[in-house]
């Protein structure tokens, strides 16, 4: 499928999130390690021809602004006695069983459990990708259920870039055109978006890689791709399920690192569900959740050792 064809068979406009969903089904990657690791760091060159800079509300990957507090009082997301419940026939499995979380602005914040804790059921109601049996998700103060499908595909489009475990990049598009495709929905001028497609591609260290297929990249190459397509339409907050989970501790270490940075000098709101106690490091606040229920919530000082648990 070219770009134009994948284009016109999302005929939902600025859904990216129902799009990426969707490619869960497409994306089976496997597992690979790599040494790429002193190619490239977001060079400075990049910095001056930084596309996103016209743009009033736009910092992404902008000069270094210091002096970001650890988060603000601004709540980006709320999720209030919040249940999901799956039906598998005549049985019912409670996967959420009544979460109250606020999300701020400006947080790492990184939500922990064992496998089948309920995380990804959970990042998929903070992400607004689904909606909760019980219980009221709010995004940008706004009651999700209250929003049509189309206005909730806007206002999350803006609001959330997803990175996906499996990466979900489109395998027969290239590398650049995986990250043009958010770009695609925005009704923005062509020239612009193919700017900020190369400028992102420049930041993850992956301009010599814009016409390879996914299949053509190493497992961490394409996380990267998957973290620039996440970028592309600057949202305020980055939502990850398990980003390291299919790459090597080396390559998710860079990874990790390129998202703090990104918390750190932009003020991204970046929010990880995870199993991976080594993640914890990088957060500002800690979410456990055991069985649908959050345990215990820890707040932290950024890169504070961690408690033993
Ligand atoms: P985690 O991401 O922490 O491993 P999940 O959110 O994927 O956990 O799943 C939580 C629980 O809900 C698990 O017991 C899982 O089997 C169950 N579950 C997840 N999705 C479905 C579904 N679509 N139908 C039925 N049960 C589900
Ligand atoms: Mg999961």
């Amino acid at each position: 499928m070219t770009l134009a064809e994948v284009i016109k068979s999302f005929k939902m406009r600025w859904d990216t999130s129902k799009i990426i969903n969707s490619l869960e089904k497409t994306a089976n990657f496997c597992d690979e390690s790599e040494n790429y690791l002193e190619e490239n760091n977001s060079g400075e060159d990049s910095k001056n021809n930084n596309p996103y800079s016209n743009l009033v509300s736009s910092q992404v990957i902008s000069p270094r602004v210091e002096g970001i507090s650890q988060h603000s009082d601004e709540c980006l997301i709320k999720l209030s006695n919040v249940w999901k419940i799956y039906q598998m026939g005549e049985v019912e499995f409670a996967a959420l069983k009544g979460i109250d979380l606020e999300i701020y602005k400006g947080e790492f914040l990184v939500v922990l459990g064992p496998s089948g804790s309920g995380k990804s059921t959970l990042m998929n109601l903070l992400g607004c990708l689904d909606l909760p049996s019980k219980g009221t998700v709010f995004l940008n103060s706004k009651d999700i259920s209250e929003l049509d499908e189309s206005e909730l595909a806007l206002i999350r489009g803006q609001m959330i870039g997803f990175i996906f475990q499996s990466f979900n990049l489109i395998p027969t598009l290239s590398t650049k055109e995986n990250v043009l495709l958010p770009l695609e929905f925005q009704e923005e001028g062509a020239q612009l978006s193919q700017k900020k497609a190369d400028y992102l591609l420049e930041i993850v260290g992956l301009s010599d890689k814009k016409q390879n297929l996914p299949s053509q990249l190493s497992g961490g190459q394409r996380q990267r791709v998957a973290i620039a397509r996440s970028l592309a339409v600057n949202p305020p907050i980055i939502l990850a399920d398990e980003p390291t989970g299919n790459l090597d501790s080396k390559t998710g270490d860079y990874i990790l690192g390129f998202l703090d940075n990104l918390n750190k000098t932009e003020g991204k709101t970046i929010i990880i569900v995870t199993h991976d106690l080594e993640i914890v490091k990088y957060a500002t606040r800690v979410v456990y959740i055991r069985d649908g229920l959050i345990e215990k919530i820890e707040q932290k000082k950024k890169n504070e050792p961690e408690e033993n648990n």
